[in-house]
């Protein structure tokens, strides 16, 4: 089957699961994830917020502004890359997701991998990071972005090697000029490995 058949697919599950889902509230959209199909690059991210569930688009709102800037800043336009989330409906009131919700939707996540097949993952923030570095046998790695962020791991997958990227969440950055600095070093070492 196409990459594309398989995501219109899971797509299709995933809107069936969304609407028997907790978090599920009429008149707001899941986010499934957007981007190129082969994508050598990945971006995930932690849930959508207010102006992605009025969408159902990731990193739309201000967060995504940032994220526009970084990505410009290296030369990568969206649609070279495929960008998701590890929730994909909005938690209320924009809380920290739940071990129960990355759960529930962790095998949606797991399938866009599968099917992307991407050379670069990268994380932003803790909830990805820690959610990708466990699932690909890094587990030891686990550690707050803080001391993480940056580094790049490494882990040969099925589909070949595949390196690991924990980086701040572009929404951290918003009223902070020093993380807006630092991701943008994070942003050229994705830079240089894209090269790879
Ligand atoms: N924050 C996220 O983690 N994802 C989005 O899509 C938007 C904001």
């Amino acid at each position: 089957m196409e990459k594309e058949e398989e995501m219109e697919e899971l797509k299709k599950a995933f809107l069936t699961y969304c609407k028997k889902s907790p978090l599920y509230k009429e008149g707001t959209f899941p986010v499934f994830g957007e981007g190129a199909l082969n994508a050598r690059i990945m971006l995930i991210g932690e849930a959508p917020g207010y102006h992605e569930a009025l969408t159902g688009r990731p990193f739309c709102g201000a967060a995504g502004k940032i994220l526009d800037e970084l990505l410009d800043f290296i030369g990568l336009e969206r649609e070279e890359i495929y960008i998701t989330n590890i929730v994909k409906l909005r938690p209320p009131k924009n809380r920290n997701p739940t071990q129960e919700e990355i759960k529930a939707f962790s095998p949606f996540l797991d399938r866009q991998i599968e099917i992307i097949k991407p050379k670069i993952i990268c994380c932003l923030g803790n909830f990805a990071a820690a959610y990708i570095l466990e699932k690909f046998d890094l587990k030891d790695k686990i550690k707050g972005i803080s001391r993480i962020h940056g580094q790049v791991f490494i882990h040969n997958s099925l589909f070949g090697k595949l390196r690991i990227i924990p980086l701040y969440h572009p929404a951290a950055a918003v009223y902070n000029p020093n993380l807006l600095e630092m991701l943008r070093e994070d942003f050229r070492v994705l830079s240089n490995e894209k090269q790879g």
